[in-house]
């Protein structure tokens, strides 16, 4: 079986391509030779998974599936939530992203925090989603050098590391991608093999 994930993302690409049984080959937007900005313009996760991952198939017709990810932390009332790519603003950048959030968290002994990703999939030109969520702390301070986004910063339930001092395979133990992947990954073991 054959899917597309609609990303520019190549941590993503990494952490999902560990997790696959050998009958799903994905193939990322790069792989598939797709040269596409997709937006996410919506204030949902799942509109913007879904925005991505309609953009793929009306370019590819083909088997795709896209996520979106947020972090929403309780003491700033949810935010970044779906706005975390840009939380310090256009261009995207997560060492200022991290910076803001650490300096909004500043003094304040509530660090809870979560993970939440929802993935949209396109299968046989109807849609499913999946969702999967990592709950955890924020730092007070940038810790590790692995991963990307807030990694840094963030220590998963049940760990004393943060994303960013775990590798791939630790850190999709815990992660919110892979808990929203092996519910896809469940969902194609009852769909026909092609
Ligand atoms: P998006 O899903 O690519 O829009 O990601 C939203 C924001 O969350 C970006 O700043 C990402 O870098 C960050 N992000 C997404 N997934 C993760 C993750 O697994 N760990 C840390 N940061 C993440």
């Amino acid at each position: 079986m054959q899917l597309i994930f609609a990303t520019n993302n190549p941590n993503k690409v990494k952490e999902i391509k560990k997790i696959l049984p050998s009958h799903i080959e994905v193939t990322s937007l790069r792989e598939a030779g797709i040269e596409i900005e997709i937006p996410e313009p919506h204030d949902s996760l799942k509109e913007n998974a879904s925005e991505k991952s309609r953009t793929i198939f009306n370019l590819t017709h083909q088997n795709c599936f896209s996520e979106d990810t947020g972090l929403i932390v309780d003491a700033l009332h949810g935010e970044p939530g779906v706005k975390s790519a840009r939380y310090a603003g256009e261009p995207a950048n997560d060492e200022k992203n991290i910076e803001k959030l650490l300096h909004n968290l500043k003094g304040n002994d509530n660090r809870n925090a979560y993970f939440k990703t929802i993935i949209s999939l396109i299968w046989d030109e109807k849609e499913y989603w999946f969702e999967g969520i990592c709950k955890g702390k924020i730092t007070q301070e940038k810790t590790g050098y692995l991963g990307f986004g807030y990694d840094p910063v963030f220590i998963p339930d049940g760990s004393s590391l943060t994303f960013a001092q775990m590798n791939t395979e630790e850190k999709n133990l815990f992660s919110h991608r892979k808990k929203a992947m092996a519910q896809l990954l469940k969902f194609m073991e009852d769909v026909p093999v092609k």
